[in-house]
């Protein structure tokens, strides 16, 4: 359990003084899902991980820091426009306009990731159209970075069982597959492996949905962590 604190901070791209309830700290117990997203209580203080300033709609996690290039980033058209799409939850849209800056600052795993958080705001709100959006873009971002060594993941092979997940979950079944099967050719570690040959069934069967890392390890007999 954790108590909701309040937070007062000012906007590093405005200046306007900004208030944001805090979760405080909380940590996760259970089996994260294929694309490491944590359990509860964590997974629920998702509305923490990113802010918004009210008045310039600056995005970030801390809007008190100020982000190279964020003041310009956030006047373009494409990131006004995003602020406030329709298609979108309003949270999903906090994390898109914090990809969009990280994405202008070449920081493309980064902008991979925050794509990936608003895919997950998506799918608590069982909106199906934008959490598939987010994860395309959240794919094309992440092969962006990737050409340019930029890893999501630490471990070895992580990388590839995440984005794997995205492009199965965005509905892109053929490219999750040859993404899949070519990981598989690198010979990941046993719980990577095991892992992309689950997501090789979850794709024949045209599965999109949630699935987590303990079905994995239960399908091979080994104890859940
Ligand atoms: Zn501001």
């Amino acid at each position: 359990m954790h108590r909701q604190q309040y937070l007062k901070t000012f906007c590093a791209v405005c200046g306007e003084q900004c208030r944001f309830s805090h979760p405080g700290q909380a940590g996760a117990v259970g089996s994260r899902d294929l694309d490491t997203r944590p359990s509860d209580p964590l997974r629920s203080t998702i509305y923490a991980w990113v802010q918004r300033c009210p008045a310039c709609g600056y995005a970030a996690p801390d809007v008190g820091k100020r982000v190279p290039g964020a003041a310009e980033t956030v006047r373009l058209p494409r990131y006004r426009e995003q602020l406030g799409n329709r298609t979108f939850p309003d949270l999903a849209n906090t994390f898109l306009c914090w990809s969009l800056i990280q994405e202008d600052a070449g920081k493309r795993g980064r902008a991979a990731w925050a794509c990936i958080h608003a895919a997950w705001v998506c799918d608590d709100q069982e909106n199906d159209v934008a959490a598939r959006l987010c994860r395309k873009r959240a794919a094309a971002l992440m092969k962006q970075a990737r050409r340019e060594g930029d890893l999501l993941a630490t471990q070895d092979g992580g990388d590839d069982a995440i984005l794997v997940d995205l492009l199965r979950r965005a509905g892109k079944l053929r490219d999750a597959r040859t993404t899949a099967e070519e990981a598989l050719t690198r010979h990941p570690e046993p719980l990577i492996a095991d892992i992309l040959g689950y997501q090789k069934r979850l794709i024949e069967r045209a599965d999109r949905g949630c699935h987590s890392i303990d079905e994995v390890r239960r399908l091979r007999g080994l104890s859940p962590r």
